[in-house]
């Protein structure tokens, strides 16, 4: 059995040969203290060792364009972000350029260089979001970026013509900022709906990110590709009785 989240390749090393794997990564580096969502930070250190294991296993990054060629044969995964932090653009380039792995940002262009304030209501801690000039840098190292709506709202929550507009808009905000062709959306909270994906096809998208677990077969829909939560392995009593008791 795998788990529900990425944290080692071991256990997804067989499942990561059935089909391409895309990796969801958030925050990356300390988590602060209060956080709650926990599950969403992840230290530098772990970031770096999981893109070196990848690397050292064969696995080279792809993407999400690669979904849309035909397939091509050997060892690929999609590294990909949501939200746009500016924690990832401070602790995550290192790494990607070691391991020569190019990632997407999901970015939220109507909240740039401000803060992750759809988390806040919920008492989340604030983190900063990448300015302008960072998303700049971001691609200049050689990285992609795709939409994640102007705001982050729960899209089904919308009526259908705002939906309409998070999505459309946030495509050619980023283009117009940017200059580069914006291709990749991603639903927040991995919130859709039929008529949602429709909506993001209609607007020019080729393909959109979910929340939904698993790899991704040449015949997943294009707008409903599947991905693997990364982050720590949790210190649930089992892990750490294991750690406690285990052999020297
Ligand atoms: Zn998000």
């Amino acid at each position: 059995m795998t788990p529900g989240y990425y944290s080692s390749l071991e256990p997804f090393e067989e499942l990561f040969k059935t089909g391409t794997a895309i990796l969801a990564y958030h925050k990356i580096g300390r988590r602060p203290f209060g956080a709650r969502l926990k599950g969403l930070y992840l230290g530098r250190r772990l970031f770096t060792r999981q893109l070196r294991e990848l690397h050292a296993a064969g696995f080279s990054g792809m993407s999400l364009g690669g979904f849309l060629q035909p397939s091509s044969p050997g060892k690929k995964v999609v590294i990909t972000f949501d939200d746009g932090y500016q924690n990832v653009f401070l602790n995550a380039l290192e790494a990607l350029a070691e391991t020569n792995f190019k990632a997407i940002q999901f970015i939220v262009p109507g909240l740039l260089g401000q803060r992750n304030t759809w988390d806040l209501a919920s008492g989340e801690v604030p983190e900063p979001l990448m300015d302008h000039s960072q998303v700049q840098e971001w691609l200049k190292a050689g990285h992609e970026i795709g939409s994640h709506s102007l705001t982050h709202p729960f899209l089904t929550r919308l009526p259908l013509k705002t939906a309409q507009e998070e999505i459309t808009a946030s495509k050619k905000m980023l283009e117009d900022l940017f200059g580069v062709p914006i291709q990749h959306f991603c639903y927040p909270y991995g919130d859709r709906s039929p008529a949602v994906c429709e909506l993001v096809a209609n607007a020019g998208y080729r393909t959109a990110c979910t929340t939904d677990f698993g790899v991704n077969l040449s015949e997943t829909p294009k707008f409903e590709l599947k991905r693997l939560t990364a982050r720590y392995r949790s210190r649930n009593w089992k892990n750490l009785k294991s750690f406690i008791f285990r052999k020297p």
